[in-house]
């Protein structure tokens, strides 16, 4: 780049989207590179975004999102000072991060796991401290509890972990809460909680709930399936929801994406069907992986990870032949998005016929 600018930024890799469905001839092809939920919009979703916000689009949004925010209150037991609202939680992150961590300051996180987080600390001017995961693809909380320091101003968990689908037990998080100085937060990302099926797994609520200085994010791109209205939330202590505030995208939640938001808590029950389907089917896919051989980690998510290593380009090529957009990790393996049922069926005849190559 020749213009002025902060280096640091050249060091960055860009976001990448999930690819498209590739295109087959002659039959249909899936997209299951983006962690989304392959149901369509309830039609009691679409009609209160034409109901509430087409005809006002003119206007500016409520910039606090009350309606979503009070519901979130009555459904949590928190607070509306305990709820800020963001453009999905990726920003309400953004904004945490932001507000904790400028130049010198350190943010320790598991690595591989959301590739938005050193995007996040890199633009705050924030340094990244990566704690890789363990062979199995969990957190190595013990790793993470020995890089924090007097440097460090944030934490993230993610439970589950966005590539590898693993919990984070109520034990390890506890352990690193316990250990973790109570100016510094933690960050427990839980964009897939409705998916997590693990009787041990942390509970963020409770940990808010407990601790002083944890916030927990949540998303309504996923069981939701809002991906495309962007909205997220965070819940946290009063003085740091005050503080992320300030530094929020001005206007950043529209108007369709908050009566969208508060039309899909009302049809919770309907969405939750629809997820307990998406675990059903992430059971079956897994477990018929497995009696074909597959290594897979205990997955949480409505995703599944298949760690590759220097396999991963080679065993790529066939989901993408059979019509199937997955997401690889070149080096690593590849993340396989639980999608409708013909897209699953495909992921396992494909596996069956590759596991010879993969292994
Ligand atoms: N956290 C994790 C771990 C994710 O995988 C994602 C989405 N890919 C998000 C947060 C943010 O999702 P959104 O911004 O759509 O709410």
């Amino acid at each position: 780049m020749a213009f002025r600018h902060r280096q640091e930024i050249d060091t960055l890799p860009s976001y990448k989207q999930g690819k498209p469905a590739p295109r087959v001839e002659g039959r249909r092809s899936f997209k299951i590179s983006s962690n989304e939920n392959p149901f369509n919009p309830l039609p009691s979703v679409k009609a209160a975004i034409a109901d509430q916000a087409l005809g006002v689009i003119n206007r500016y949004p409520d910039m606090r999102g009350w309606s979503v925010v009070e519901r979130l209150a009555d459904e949590t037991g928190v607070k509306v000072e305990n709820i800020q609202l963001g453009c999905g939680s990726t920003e309400v992150i953004t904004q945490l991060v932001n507000l904790v961590a400028g130049k010198g300051d350190e943010v320790v996180y598991p690595w591989r796991s959301f590739e938005a987080y050193p995007i996040i600390v890199t633009t705050a001017g924030a340094t990244s401290i990566q704690v890789p995961l363990t062979a199995g693809g969990s957190h190595d909380i013990d790793a993470m509890i020995a890089a924090v320091n007097e440097h460090t101003r944030l934490v993230i968990v993610n439970n589950p972990n966005n590539p590898t689908s693993t919990s984070v037990s109520d034990g390890e998080v506890r352990r690193l809460l316990d250990s973790v100085p109570k100016d510094v937060l933690v960050l427990i990302d839980e964009a897939y909680v409705q998916f997590n099926t693990d009787a041990c797994t942390c509970v963020g609520m409770d940990m808010f709930r407990e601790y002083p200085n944890v916030v927990v994010a949540q998303t309504f791109s996923k069981a939701y399936g809002l991906a495309g209205l962007r909205i997220g939330y965070a819940i946290g202590p009063e003085d740091v929801i005050d503080g992320m505030r300030k530094v929020a995208l001005p206007f950043g939640v529209s108007a369709a994406a908050q009566a969208a938001a508060v039309a899909s808590l009302d049809a919770y029950d309907e969405l939750a069907d629809r997820v307990n389907t998406l675990i059903a089917e992430r059971n079956r896919v897994v477990s018929r992986l497995r009696e074909q051989g597959w290594v897979i980690p205990e997955p949480n998510a409505n995703f599944f990870w298949l760690p590759l290593d220097g396999r991963t380009d080679r065993i790529a090529r066939y989901f993408e032949d059979a019509g199937l957009a997955v997401r690889v990790f070149s080096g690593e393996g590849i993340r396989i998005t639980i999608g409708e049922r013909e897209a699953n069926d495909l992921v396992i005849d494909v596996c069956a016929r590759i596991h010879s190559i993969a292994y």
